[in-house]
């Protein structure tokens, strides 16, 4: 395996940054995680805007500009001979010293980029559908960190998985501190009542898995709102699914003990399901 870091294609066993660095002390850089098929990438400049959109606020420079991002991608891309693939794509402050001053980090970062295969879920999974939990930890503050910013800071989302594990599960929901839905630890949340599409319009991350289902919906005369919603309106719905760049989109069953629906993967889960099957096969940069 290759890995693209600062500049040099490396083996993986060479792929190493400083224990200084200041991603690796305090969480102190920003990610992303995009998806190959059939040898395009999916929605790769949505992608490369956010990283830099949240570096841009992070105050923290990426030393490339957004068109050398993309070579450096398809380069590692190519280089592993990957025809499907997760990109892992980070970029950190770099080496400082212990303090967490950024001032203190000279250089440029460290840009790494690992492309490789993941799977989030069994098909068993993919088939049935999941039963998730809420749970206690809450979605960052917007005020605090923001849950806009894809940062190495991850604690929160982490803390949330543990707290899920601990019961049995997967995957939690995750309120905001209003007790709204926010979203789960690593996808966006949606669910379908009396056939309108429904997602949480504040406190998460705006998924681009999430855009493109809401882009498909529109395309194919499925009625789509944001807005706020509360476990009451989860446990009602017809359906329920999630969505993010790594486990696409996959039907929630059950939530809290409560069936959702028929305990089924929906009708509009389904559809929803096979329009991003093609969408995704189709919709592109090539390498
Ligand atoms: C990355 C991520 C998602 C999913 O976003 P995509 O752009 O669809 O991959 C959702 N929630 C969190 C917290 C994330 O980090």
């Amino acid at each position: 395996m290759k890995i693209y870091l600062s500049g040099k294609l490396v083996n993986k066993e060479q792929a190493k940054i400083s224990v200084f660095d200041h991603g690796f002390l305090y969480g102190d850089g920003a990610f992303e995680g995009i998806r190959s098929y059939n040898r395009l990438i999916f929605r790769l400049a949505d992608h490369v805007d956010r990283l830099y959109e949240t570096a841009h606020t992070m105050m923290l420079k990426i030393p490339l500009t957004k068109d050398q991002m993309v070579k450096a991608i398809i380069t590692t891309l190519r280089a592993n001979n990957l025809k499907d693939a997760y990109i892992r794509v980070i970029v950190t402050r770099g080496e400082g010293d212990l303090g967490l001053d950024p001032r203190k980090c000279k250089g440029d970062g460290n840009v790494i980029i690992i492309t490789d295969k993941i799977t989030l879920y069994s098909d068993e999974l993919y088939r049935n559908g999941m039963e998730i939990i809420t749970v206690p930890t809450v979605r960052n503050l917007p005020e605090a960190l923001n849950p806009q910013l894809k940062s190495l800071n991850y604690l929160n989302n982490i803390l949330a998985k543990i707290e899920a594990n601990n019961s049995g599960y997967a995957e939690a929901i995750m309120l905001d501190a209003q007790g709204y839905v926010a979203e789960c630890t690593g996808d966006n949340i949606f669910i379908v009542k009396n056939g309108r599409l429904l997602t949480p319009w504040q406190g998460r991350l705006k998924g681009i898995t999430r855009q493109v289902v809401l882009d498909l919906a529109a395309k194919n005369k499925i009625s789509a709102k944001e807005c706020s919603l509360t476990r009451h309106e989860i446990f009602n719905a017809e359906e329920c699914f999630l969505t993010g760049t790594a486990a696409e989109i996959i039907p929630v069953v059950k939530v809290d003990g409560r069936a959702i629906g028929n305990s089924r993967p929906g009708k509009v889960t389904l559809k929803l399901t096979g329009l991003f099957k093609v969408i995704t096969r189709e919709n592109g940069v090539k390498y």
